[in-house]
């Protein structure tokens, strides 16, 4: 398992002086600190959780984006109740990306397992920018996900600002 501070602090609770310098300085976040301690915990007892790579943590509102290592995250949409289990060490809804990847494809996991028809970007006349994500047929009440959530997340952990569209209505 890896975590952004070093696997000793995230076993002991306490950082080391290199892990604190960076938390002061920024490099590191009171979430990183936090996620990473408690999922080393569980990861003692549970195979699964053991083998996450975890780059960096983000607490939005009482929900957490978990950044992964690239690569890492297709294996393990492959158990549903990965997830889940990550909800219930962390207290808050999950959200799963990955790292050094490219603002489509984080799009694409903050709404999986919905599917994206569509992303274009359109520019306001005050000169920002707009993300529009379009979504297959009509919002039923079995769609998954609150979409002001996904757009605060985005805002807040890239600048995204979004828009979501449904091709029906
Ligand atoms: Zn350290």
């Amino acid at each position: 398992m890896k975590t952004p501070i070093c696997s000793f602090d995230a076993r002991t609770g306490i950082l080391c002086p290199k892990c604190d310098a960076k938390l002061k300085s920024g490099q590191l976040t009171d979430s990183d600190v936090e996620v990473s301690i408690k999922l080393t915990k569980v990861g003692e007892k549970n195979p699964e959780i053991s083998k996450l790579n975890l780059v960096k943590a983000e607490q939005v509102d009482q929900d957490y984006l978990l950044t992964l290592e690239p690569g890492s995250l297709a294996p393990l949409r492959r158990d549903p109740a990965f997830q889940k289990t990550l909800q219930t060490i962390l207290g808050g809804k999950v959200w799963l990306t990955e790292a050094d990847t490219t603002d489509r494809k984080v799009l694409e996991d903050l709404f999986f397992p919905v599917r994206i028809s569509n992303i274009n970007t359109a520019w306001l006349p005050d000169g920002s920018k707009l993300t529009k994500v379009v979504i297959p047929g009509r919002k039923t009440e079995r769609f998954p996900h609150d979409t002001a959530m996904i757009g605060k997340i985005l805002q807040e952990s890239r600048g995204i600002d979004l828009m979501v569209e449904f091709e029906r209505t």
